[in-house]
Order: C-alpha cells, then sequence, then structure tokens
C-alpha cells in the first residue's frame, strides 16, 4: 500500500520510518524496512501490526546505519497479513529485496512454474513469486539485475509500484511502476522514492512521477529511467507545489 526508499548519504532507516508514518493515512496491516550495504548485505525487519510496532520490533536489535534501503506499509491481498507475509520479501539466495504495491495477477502460474524448479517460498503472496521470477531470469539467462528486471516485468500482468534492493550492488535502487503511483524526490546526491510526494517534501521540492511502464535505476548521485520496452527517457523533474506543514 506505501512505498518508502532512499538513497543518498544520509542514516536511510529514520527516513523510511518517518515517511511509512507520513503514509500511514492510506490505511494499511503490516509494515517492514530492508537496509542494505557493502559490509554486511540485506537486513531485513518486518512485522503485522502499525509502524510503531516495526519500531519496537528493531529497537533493541543492531540494525544497519545504512544509506540506503527501502519500506513498505502492506494491505494484505494475497496471503494474510502476517509477520512473513510483510514485505519486503527475499529472492531464494537473498541477494534482492522488494517492496509492492499492487497485485502480480499471473503470479500462480509464474509460480508454479517456480516450484516445479525446485523454488521455495516463505509467504504466501504473489509479491515474493515476482522477486524469485527476477532471480530465476538472472539465472538463467546470466544478464543483469537490471535487465532480469525490465524482462520480468514484460512478462508480468497486473498493476504495481516495486522498489528492489539488491545486496550486490547497495549503491543503486531499482524503481518501476504499471498502474500504481510512484514518485521520485530528487535531491543533491540523495534520492527519494515513495508512493506519493509526502514522505518526500520536507527534503526537495523536485520530483519524477514515473510513468506507467517505466523504470528507474537510481544511484545516490545518477538516475536512469526506462521504458520496459528498453528505450530511455528522459524523466521530467518538477517542482512540487505541496509544502508540508509540520
Ligand atoms: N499484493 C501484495 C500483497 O498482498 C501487495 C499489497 C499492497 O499493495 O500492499 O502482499
Amino acid at each position: 500500500c506505501g512505498i518508502v526508499g532512499y538513497i543518498g548519504y544520509r542514516e536511510a532507516y529514520p527516513i523510511i520510518i518517518k515517511g511509512l508514518h507520513r503514509l500511514e493515512y492510506r490505511g494499511y496491516d503490516s509494515a517492514g524496512v530492508a537496509l542494505n550495504d557493502d559490509e554486511h548485505g540485506l537486513q531485513v525487519f518486518k512485522k503485522a501490526g502499525k509502524v510503531s510496532d516495526l519500531e519496537d520490533h528493531v529497537n533493541g536489535a543492531e540494525y544497519l546505519k545504512s544509506t540506503s534501503g527501502i519500506g513498505h506499509t502492506r494491505w494484505a491481498t494475497h496471503g494474510e497479513p502476517s509477520d512473513r507475509n510483510s514485505h519486503p520479501h527475499l529472492s531464494g539466495n537473498g541477494k534482492l529485496s522488494i517492496i509492492h504495491n499492487g497485485i502480480i495477477e499471473n503470479y500462480a502460474s509464474i509460480k508454479e512454474t517456480l516450484l516445479a524448479k525446485g523454488h521455495v517460498f516463505k509467504s504466501d503472496t504473489d509479491t515474493e513469486v515476482l522477486i524469485h521470477f527476477i532471480e530465476d531470469i538472472q539465472r538463467n539467462t546470466g544478464k543483469s539485475l537490471q535487465e532480469a528486471v525490465r524482462l520480468a516485468l514484460n512478462r508480468v500482468v497486473g498493476a504495481y509500484a516495486i522498489v528492489i534492493a539488491n545486496a550486490d550492488q547497495p549503491d543503486e535502487l531499482i524503481a518501476a511502476r504499471k498502474g500504481s503511483p510512484m514518485v521520485i524526490g530528487v535531491g543533491e546526491g540523495e534520492y527519494f522514492i515513495a508512493s506519493d510526494a509526502t514522505p518526500i517534501v520536507e527534503y526537495t521540492q523536485n520530483v519524477i512521477y514515473l510513468n506507467d511502464n517505466e523504470i528507474a535505476y537510481i544511484k545516490r548521485d545518477d538516475l536512469l529511467v526506462k521504458n520496459i520496452d528498453n528505450t530511455i527517457q528522459e524523466p521530467y523533474i518538477q517542482e512540487l507545489e505541496l509544502k508540508l506543514e509540520m
């Protein structure tokens, strides 16, 4: 239901939690974060319940003071609200992490194929199927993650806004959308990603509204947007009218 991502020079976790609180008005049943850095790889915390329950869960744990991460509030469509069905979800090899708003309509047939190939799933969600599918394409084709995401999205039916973090490339987030909104906030040496501008406005007024069928490859100081047919798009940066009332 709600998406927040950050890549830059500040500590990601507090930015993500604050952003998830700002998206609480949308309604949700679970929340989670994945933090990512060179040394430790991906660290995932997730909990059914409120964002404050997630915070309680993280408090007392050693969490990564990383400068890149993703966070999610879930409105369950496939799989009951529970800790294990909460996002982020991981690929089978644990290298990729995804948050997702929306529904992958053809997940059941993709899941069947992946199960036959030996994939083991930890949740009942359509989302986990997508990240396993991407990993599977990456392994089978030997292509980059960037390309595997694009190929997978060409095979997916449904609506989505997704953000993917990669343990092997913590300097990049990959975001894409079709039918679910997604905004990218453009800072200096940092980018913010969210399902609407409310988590972003306090940091920057410059935003890009991603269009349907676009994939954004986001590094701290670089943004590349492609259409899923592989044509490079010229992102349009617009200034928000919206100011935050603190
Ligand atoms: N379909 C996904 C799930 O049930 C995402 C739901 C959402 O948009 O929060 O986990």
